[in-house]
């Protein structure tokens, strides 16, 4: 029996995806082999590669002039290798810290360069997302970055920075294929799939091709984007089971509608919540109105001897991995794609029934 699996991170697949996944896993389109087994180099490897590549262009639109890159490492990887890769003139670089990933990202791009705070929420535990001033920005910093969704705290951007010609960089890896995005208005995406693409072990970095080929002079050939632009993502072995997932996963996004579907089937499924937490009166959400992310809906009691009881009894129910953040505390529910609108609604069914036996 299928619960329903709130985690951050890996997280909820589609049922379809796994399904077809069970059908393929012995003998792959009649390759008498399943897809692990079967060498990146072949032709029907290929092909698939190259036909995901697609599917991901077409869902996200994203422009001729922008490579796709499939790499490994994680999105922490990508704190290393954007400014490996970008610190090609000023060595400066602009962060909004909005979390502990964009601590992260900032603390590596320290190691090779110089950052400046643009805006931090650190004095309310993360829970807005901070406001900026243009005058503040390093005109001639070679990336700006940002977390586009924060997954532990439950915020996300809904209006981005304008860095003029600095490149915009932004760590997508919780909200990304969640609602459309104007990739042009970006210089760098990067997103590590385990949230709300596939599992683990792929991660999908989105690069405007003037980008490449200007990496600092100690970067590692695997740290290059340049190698593995120039070798389409195959300079080494990729994880080709990860991307034969994400590969279903995009076919799934696009059955469901593409993008713009997506959004409203999220912006549908995060209403249930937030609007039963906003008149509840034990739960509540920590997250400013206006910032709350559609993806990692923190909500807390106040109390954690009842958080721990709640999620006790919520597990009884079926409903997993509901535990926050140990830095928040509470609950945290992540609804990425894959999470099933009734996942939500029993959710908020056990909840008012926690509430009513609670008062
Ligand atoms: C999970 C997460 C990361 C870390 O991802 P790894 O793939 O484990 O390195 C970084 N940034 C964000 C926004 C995340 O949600």
């Amino acid at each position: 029996m299928r619960v329903y699996n709130f985690s951050a991170g890996p997280a909820v697949l589609p049922e379809e995806v796994l399904q077809e996944a069970q059908n393929d896993l012995i003998d792959y389109k009649g390759h008498g082999m399943s897809i692990m087994e079967m060498s990146h180099r072949s032709k029907p490897f290929m092909a698939l590669m190259e036909e995901i590549e697609q599917d991901l262009r077409e869902i996200m639109a994203i422009p001729a002039n922008y490579k796709v890159l499939f790499l490994q490492g994680g999105a922490s990887l990508q704190f290393a290798m954007v400014p490996l890769n970008l610190f090609s003139n000023s060595k400066k670089s602009d962060f909004l810290i909005t979390g502990a990933w964009s601590k992260k990202a900032m603390a590596q791009a320290k190691v090779y360069g110089s950052v400046k705070v643009i805006g931090s929420s650190e004095d309310k535990i993360f829970s807005y997302i901070p406001q900026w001033k243009e005058s503040d920005f390093t005109p001639d910093a070679d990336f700006f970055h940002i977390t586009s969704n924060n997954t532990i705290y439950g915020t996300r951007f809904t209006d981005l920075p304008n860095t003029g010609k600095v490149p915009l960089v932004a760590d997508m890896s919780s909200n990304i294929l969640s609602e459309p995005v104007d990739v042009s208005r970006y210089a760098l995406i990067y997103a590590g799939a385990q949230k709300n693409i596939g599992p683990a072990g792929l991660t999908i970095v989105i690069i405007r091709e003037d980008l490449i080929g200007k990496a600092m002079d100690i970067t590692p050939i695997m740290l290059n984007y340049q190698t593995h632009s120039e070798a389409d993502s195959a300079y080494n072995t990729p994880p080709c089971y990860s991307l034969y997932i994400s590969g279903l996963v995009f076919k799934w996004v696009k059955k469901m509608g593409g993008l713009e579907a997506m959004l409203k089937y999220n912006e549908e499924k995060a209403a249930v919540l937030y609007d039963f937490l906003d008149q509840s009166a034990l739960f509540s959400s920590p997250v400013s109105v206006k910032d709350r992310s559609l993806m990692n809906v923190p909500f807390v009691t106040g109390n954690p001897d009842i958080d721990a009881q709640f999620i006790k009894e919520a597990e009884k129910q079926g409903l997993v991995t509901l535990k926050g953040h140990r830095s928040v505390g509470g609950m945290r529910a992540s609804i990425y794609n894959a999470m099933p609108l009734d996942g939500v609604k029993k959710l908020v069914e056990v909840m008012k029934k926690f509430e009513a036996q609670n008062k």
